[in-house]
């Protein structure tokens, strides 16, 4: 039996959904490209599901342990706020630049670093954002902590690894922009989870950072989806990186453990047309309830292979080999 037979939600969160379904808000089933719609993170007057994001941030704020993560002082801090960008600006070559850059957010806190050029999809929908670099930085989650999921009031440890590692990557990513400040070049930062102008997400892609998913998440080679993201924005010289195939989306068509796992059955099997693009896709309607009442769920990225420590090289060299084997024989 799968984990989301027997699945219901609670009346609390079913009375926030608005007349218009989250997927379709997504662009589920539209053929033609386009920006994505300031959604789920993004201030409730610009959204259309912000009454029932409210309702799930208070549910989460019951919780003690996640209050001190989410507070405006968690532990540890969000970072310092930007600094004046300097008046003289260094020269640099922008392989030289990419590279020091790099060993900076390496240095501060960063467990990955990764460079894209910018693109008119990486923008919501209503917002301008002209900065010809994404810097994306992600940082691991302890996945012992992660693996707990989904967390509870009882244990809410999986849900304050979420919350605790937002806070790292926030404080890695307004680190870099300072840094950046300090050479004379514009740089802001973008700390999750709470989203603006920047969609994080295809731009980690695009900058090898991992590759998306059948739970709708980011698999990175190292970390599987044990990860969170934050960005900087700049118009210093840089080289962007490539995006990496390195076997999860061949293991994704064979493997069921997430759509398996998921209790109230959100994530599918087969891949849909999204704003013009074929990907995996999880049925925000039905996961944000389940996601809400387990102070953010994540039982699909906890339970995925990949994010297994020490699993994700050993995997990607299987699956590459056995692409290659096919390859070869077809
Ligand atoms: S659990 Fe399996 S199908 Fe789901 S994302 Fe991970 S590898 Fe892909
Ligand atoms: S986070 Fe959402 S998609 Fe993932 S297992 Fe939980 S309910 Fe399912």
């Amino acid at each position: 039996m799968s984990a989301h037979e027997g699945y219901k939600p609670l009346q609390n969160f079913l009375d926030k959904f608005p007349k218009i379904s989250g997927n379709t808000v997504n662009g589920l089933g539209e053929k033609e490209e386009r920006r994505p719609s300031p959604f789920f993170w993004h201030p409730h007057d610009r959204q259309t599901h912000g009454e029932l994001q409210t309702e799930v941030i208070d549910y989460h704020r019951q919780s003690a342990e996640m209050r001190k993560y989410f507070s405006s002082t968690p532990p540890g801090g969000r970072g310092p706020k930007p600094i004046e960008q300097s008046g003289v600006q260094v020269e640099k070559s922008a392989n030289d630049w990419s590279a020091l850059i790099k060993q900076f957010a390496l240095d501060n806190e960063s467990d990955l670093v990764g460079i894209t050029s910018m693109q008119p999809m990486y923008v919501y929908e209503g917002y301008t954002l002209d900065d010809p670099w994404v810097i994306i930085i992600a940082v691991a989650m302890n996945h012992d902590e992660l693996n707990q999921a989904p967390a509870s009031f009882e244990n809410p440890t999986a849900g304050a690894v979420v919350a605790k590692e937002y806070n790292r990557a926030s404080r890695a990513s307004r680190e870099l922009a300072n840094f950046i400040l300090k050479q004379g070049y514009y740089a802001k930062a973008w700390p999750g989870p709470y989203a603006s102008a920047l969609s994080m997400m295809p731009a980690a892609i695009a900058a090898g950072i991992g590759q998306l998913g059948k739970h709708g998440s980011l698999i990175n080679k190292t970390y599987g989806s044990s990860i969170r993201l934050a960005a900087v924005t700049t118009n210093i010289p840089l080289i962007a990186d490539s995006q990496e195939d390195f076997g999860s989306e061949d293991f994704c068509l064979n493997c069921q453990i997430c759509t398996k796992a998921c209790p109230p059955g959100a994530i599918s099997n087969d891949k849909q047309t999204v704003r013009g693009v074929d990907k995996w896709y999880v049925d925000f309607d039905k996961c944000i309830p389940y996601f809400g009442e387990t102070l953010a769920c994540r039982i699909c990225i906890a339970r995925c292979p990949w994010s297994k420590p020490g699993t994700g090289p050993r995997l990607s060299e299987k699956m590459l080999k056995r692409r290659d084997r096919l390859t070869k024989t077809s």
